[in-house]
């Protein structure tokens, strides 16, 4: 007997494509991190099983079947992620962190990384790359699979990368140069691919990039990607008033040090070459609860993000 999942509903901003792409963002929790170093003080142990746990994650997804998944701190790739979703016709790609902080917790299911998740019958898959974040050309601790996808219906290419960035106060340097390292990698994935000539800071391959930033939107990475230009956008600002505000909250929890209730999780897209159809609004304060994530009846702490997108026509 466990409380229901968050009832959300989705935000259209168009009329829409009848058939948009689905793309879900979320940081599902490292099971090594929740049970053995996250310290969230208020979420009972039973709430953090594995075995509670995968059941609520794999409901998650199925409850929006994401053409599009693109997930960070996966600890149970091989063993659970991966088998289940190619059972519902994905195919993805695993990247683990170098020196995952999941192996230093005691009965550990091996590294965390990032991993992408796409739905087979919508693309075809052109090239994936695993890429290990720099800075100042010093590999760092964080990572990216990036795909170039064709879909099958339109025949368009479309460019998804899924990243974690470096976590915690102090670090903000070191996001920014990451940030800006992943954008160089595009860049270059998206002129090579189905590019404009050589030079041209524009060529005509939608980007998709989800993350885990761990970056509020004053940060200076969230500038780079504002400002840079590949044309990017952030789609869940379409939920505030105005549609240029960040969300209140992408991860919401309490620790030792107390109460975290912040946005570090985005979509970002190619603003000249896709539009947002839909955002699935987010949970309020009310149905979050007072103990906040994760809990009973959410299985992260952050809370994922679902957004609909269509291509633009060719201009
Ligand atoms: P990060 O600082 O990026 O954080 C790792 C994880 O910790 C993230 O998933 C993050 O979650 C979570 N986290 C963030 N804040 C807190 C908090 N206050 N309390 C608990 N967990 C938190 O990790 P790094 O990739 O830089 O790796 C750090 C660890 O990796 C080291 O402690 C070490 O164990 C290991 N390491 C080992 C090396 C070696 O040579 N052996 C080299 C480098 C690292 P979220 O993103 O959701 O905030
Ligand atoms: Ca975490």
């Amino acid at each position: 007997d466990r409380p229901p999942r968050f009832p959300r509903k989705f935000i259209h901003l168009s009329d829409g494509d009848r058939s948009p792409i689905r793309v879900m963002q979320w940081n599902i929790l490292a099971q090594a991190l929740g049970e053995g170093l996250d310290g969230f003080v208020q979420c009972p142990l039973e709430a953090l099983s594995w075995s509670r746990r995968k059941y609520l994650i794999l409901e998650e997804i199925l409850t929006y079947r994401p053409h599009i998944l693109c997930l960070q701190e996966v600890d149970h790739y091989y063993d659970t992620l991966k088998p289940v979703l190619v059972g519902l016709g994905y195919s993805s790609n695993f990247c683990p962190k170098p020196w995952s902080p999941c192996l230093d917790v005691e009965g550990n299911n091996g590294p965390d990384g990032c991993a992408l998740f796409f739905d087979q019958s919508r693309f075809k898959l052109l090239e994936s790359v695993n890429i290990r974040l720099s800075a100042m050309r010093i590999p760092t601790n964080q990572v990216a699979v990036v795909m170039m996808l064709r879909c099958r219906s339109t025949g368009r290419c479309l460019c998804v990368a899924v990243t974690h960035l470096k976590a915690r106060s102090g670090w903000e340097w070191l996001r920014s140069a990451q940030g800006s390292d992943l954008l160089r990698h595009l860049q270059n994935l998206v002129q090579k691919h189905c590019g404009g000539p050589a030079g041209d800071t524009s060529p005509d391959v939608p980007l998709l990039i989800c993350g885990d930033f761990n970056a509020v939107p004053a940060e200076e990475v969230y500038r780079r990607f504002i400002t840079s230009p590949l044309g990017l956008d952030s789609a869940y600002k379409k939920l505030s008033q105005d549609g240029s505000t960040e969300p209140e909250y992408t991860t919401w929890k309490i620790r030792p040090t107390g109460e975290c209730c912040t946005t570090l999780d985005y979509i970002w897209y190619s603003k000249d070459m896709l539009r947002v159809d839909a955002v699935l609004d987010m949970p309020t304060e009310e149905q979050i609860g007072p103990n906040r994530l994760p809990s009973f009846s959410y299985p992260s702490d952050h809370l994922s993000l679902v957004s609909d997108f269509s291509f633009k026509a060719k201009q």
